[in-house]
């Protein structure tokens, strides 16, 4: 296949919007379908970029326009339940400062970027199908149109449908023990934690808030439950008794949970239902179709790295495309940067949410043992260093060399 002129890509979300970003400063068209009919369509929770994701939106030069759309969080507070401290983490030196966004803040953000390029957006185009011809990508949309091109980037989210048509075995998504819940509330009468977010793992379950001197407080709660409900199951069950059921939990915890549930109205109750991540995808891009994002690899919220490691993946298969003579080296490189790092960061979640849905002799030695191993074992450059420092140098050419090189 000759060099790619022109891509479709499906999903205005996080990596949609950075992928075609990132293709149009490499010489390549890019036109987002996006599924929803108006920008940010679904009420969101708290996302947080982390300095690497930050780092790879300065590669492409957005990332002061996008970090005005979310607040500094340069630290991390670990605590008990009790009020006990476990561990205080603040960003590595040297790095770009963590941001905490609402959602649809940063799509919109993402979005105003993408269009400010030259990138067209045009929403309420959901993708069912696609051809892939001998000379292009002939995408369908439930609306009865189609689209045509030289590739077809899938940036449509864990519920992938350009995964499962390129593959049809790909795997689904699966569930990781945790219900999550979230909401946003006005911050006066609460105590301000400046630029901290707090984690807390509480005696029944998990609560993370952060309280900052400007805009709208944000928690959110993480609910050990053997049951995966769906995030239709989970809104079935109205936001008033989710809230009662919040309180009973939370009701023995020395946090602001109590405070912050009491504030947070029906309205602004964010229900995802069961968190989820993906096993490995065997598949990443076949013929002229490649993943990008949470398609590809997403990893459970309390990575906190999903959104980062999207942006990481828009950038660099930009560059694959860009410095790689045909669309299949361009792939198979991007995969070769791409597939080892996601998937490290996917399997150490794991463990997070184990201590999230911890038993009580878990618990007992989490709480013992967390503050010694920060101490000791668990330096913050050793958990952190080798994600948040994560570099992509948009300037530099990529060889199949210097993949080779930087996967060894
Ligand atoms: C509760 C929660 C908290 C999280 N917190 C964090 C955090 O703090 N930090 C972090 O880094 N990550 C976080 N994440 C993960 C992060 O949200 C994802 O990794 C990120 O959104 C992935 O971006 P994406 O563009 O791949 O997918 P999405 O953001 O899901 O975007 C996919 C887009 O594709 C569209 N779409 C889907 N199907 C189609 C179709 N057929 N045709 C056209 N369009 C389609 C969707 O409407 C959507 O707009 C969190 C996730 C959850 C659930």
């Amino acid at each position: 296949m000759a060099k790619v002129r022109q891509a479709l890509v499906i999903g205005g979300g996080i990596a949609g919007p950075v992928t075609a970003i990132a293709l149009r400063k490499a010489g390549i068209d890019a036109t987002v379908f996006e599924a929803h009919e108006r920008p940010a369509d679904e009420v969101g929770g708290a996302l947080t970029l982390a300095p690497n994701g930050m780092a790879a939106l300065q590669a492409l030069g957005v990332d002061q326009a996008v970090a005005e759309a979310g607040v500094p969080m340069p630290r991390m507070v670990m605590e008990t339940g009790a009020g006990k401290r476990l561990g205080v983490y603040d960003d590595l030196p040297g790095l770009p400062v963590s941001r905490t966004f609402a959602r649809p803040d940063l799509y919109r953000a993402l979005l105003d970027q993408a269009t400010g390029h030259g990138v067209t957006v045009e929403h309420g185009r959901r993708l069912i199908g696609y051809d892939d011809e001998p000379d292009g990508v002939v995408a369908h949309f439930a609306d009865g149109t189609s689209a045509t091109s030289d590739v077809l980037v899938g940036a449509d989210g864990i519920r992938s449908t350009v995964r499962t048509l390129l593959d049809p075995a790909a795997p689904q998504p699966r569930y990781v023990g945790l219900l999550g819940l979230g909401g946003w509330v006005p911050r006066d009468g609460l105590t301000s934690t400046g630029g901290a977010m707090h984690l807390a793992f509480g005696k029944r379950a998990f609560f993370g808030y952060f309280v900052p001197e400007d805009g709208r407080a944000g928690w959110f709660a993480n609910l050990p439950s053997a049951e995966p409900l769906t995030a239709a199951q989970a809104r079935a069950v109205p936001a008033a008794e989710w809230l009662r059921r919040l309180k009973e939990l939370y009701a023995d915890d020395r946090t602001p949970a109590l405070a912050m549930l009491s504030r947070t109205r029906e309205e602004d109750l964010v229900n995802v239902g069961g968190m989820q991540d993906m096993p490995p995808v065997p598949v990443w891009h076949r013929g002229r179709a490649v993943l990008v994002g949470d398609s590809a690899h997403a990893t459970s919220p309390s990575s906190g790295q999903g959104a980062s490691l999207s942006i990481e993946s828009g950038v660099q298969l930009a560059r694959c495309l860009r410095d790689l003579p045909t669309t299949a080296e361009a792939f198979t490189a991007y995969e070769r940067l791409r597939r080892h790092r996601v998937e490290t960061i996917i399997a150490k979640t794991a463990r997070v949410n184990n201590d999230k849905a911890a038993g009580p002799v878990g618990r007992v030695l989490r709480d013992l043992l967390f503050p010694l191993a920060i101490r000791t074992f668990y330096s913050q450059e050793r958990l952190f260093g080798w994600v948040h420092r994560y570099r992509i140098d948009w300037n530099e050419p990529l060889t199949p060399r210097s993949v080779d090189a930087s996967t060894a």
